[in-house]
């Protein structure tokens, strides 16, 4: 199949990737020249507009940073709209909120365009495997015409309703992602002021009722697992500002709904204060250092 694939970042380019070793012809376009320039290297041809990309597809797939991103994208002059023949089904893989999935879906849909949102996670490591999951949200038929296609980008696809639901399952997974991060950070730097061994510490929550993914799989206390961020300064993974990003997708959601979201709200906040003093750019597990100076 041609597929168009918009955003080449750091999930887009492994996923596009993905695609070509499937074997689809892509034609590609990113803002940034570098990131074009290391697709047509793996075999895309590269496009100049948003517009000239979509029109010559069969499938139009973007991945790009937040809604605004994904409003332009689509919506501009120069865009995907403006430029994909009548038909075609177009894919958006972003992180976005829910209202703006369902704003452009209906755009989309009107131009003769069926779409979905299906946000993925799994990480660049994931993106890179080919194991993402994806989370589907858009008709019946629109997800059984592009399953087999993501099955080329991932292991677990998942049709969650219609428009919006996607977006819908991602922030909220990532809500309590972020809570129980905050929660295994400060049990584990309890435990560890109180004197007993962190590795023991952990075992036990990992054979108990506070076991979840967080202390389990990710656990934010250094020494304690091999092979997470905690084990090499925080490095890798997913940034601290991209969780601050989706508590703030969850926390705007929640307020269009009317409902209250307590601890999600004291995560955004803790994590804004640490993307305020500068680290961001560190993995999200890091959050665990907003317990540790404390001490
Ligand atoms: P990224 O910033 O690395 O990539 C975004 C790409 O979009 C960049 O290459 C950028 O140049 C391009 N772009 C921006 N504006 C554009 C435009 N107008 N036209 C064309 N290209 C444009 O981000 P990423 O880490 O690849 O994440 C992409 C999405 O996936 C985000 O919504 C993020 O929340 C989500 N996500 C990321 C991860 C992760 O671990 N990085 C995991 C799950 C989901």
């Amino acid at each position: 199949m041609k597929i168009s694939f918009i955003g080449l970042g750091h999930m887009g380019a492994p996923m596009a990737r993905n695609l070509v070793k499937a074997g689809h012809a892509l034609v590609v376009f990113d803002i940034v020249k570098a990131n074009v320039d290391a697709l047509t290297a793996a075999g895309a041809s590269a496009a100049k507009s948003p517009r000239e990309c979509a029109a010559q597809g069969e499938l139009v797939i973007t991945m790009l940073p937040s809604s605004p991103h994904v409003k332009a994208v689509y919506l501009g002059g120069d865009g995907v709209l403006a430029g994909v023949a009548h038909g075609i089904t177009v894919i958006d893989c972003s992180t976005i909120d829910p209202h703006t999935a369902r704003e452009v879906a209906a755009q989309s849909l009107e131009r003769g365009n069926p779409m979905a949102d299906a946000p993925v996670s799994g990480g660049t490591g994931g993106a890179e495997a080919g194991t993402l999951t994806f989370m589907v949200g858009g008709t019946q038929q629109v997800f059984e015409h592009i399953a087999p296609i993501l099955k080329a980008m991932g292991k677990n696809i998942v049709h969650c309703g219609a428009c919006g639901t996607g977006q819908v399952a991602k922030i909220c997974n990532n809500l309590l992602l972020g809570i129980t991060m905050i929660g295994v950070a400060e049990a584990m730097n309890l435990g560890a002021a109180l004197g007993i061994d962190t590795k023991v510490l952990a075992g036990i929550i990992n054979t108990s009722s506070g076991r979840c993914w967080s202390s389990d799989t990710y656990n934010p206390y250094p020494g304690v697992m091999e092979n997470v961020p905690a084990a090499r300064g925080y490095t890798g993974g997913f940034g601290a500002d991209l969780m601050l990003k989706d508590l703030g997708l969850a926390a705007d959601a929640a307020r269009q709904a009317k409902q209250s979201v307590v601890l999600g709200a004291a995560a955004q906040q803790l994590y804004q204060m640490f993307s305020a003093m500068g680290f961001g750019g560190k993995d999200f597990s890091a959050i665990i250092n907003m317990y540790r100076t404390a001490q």
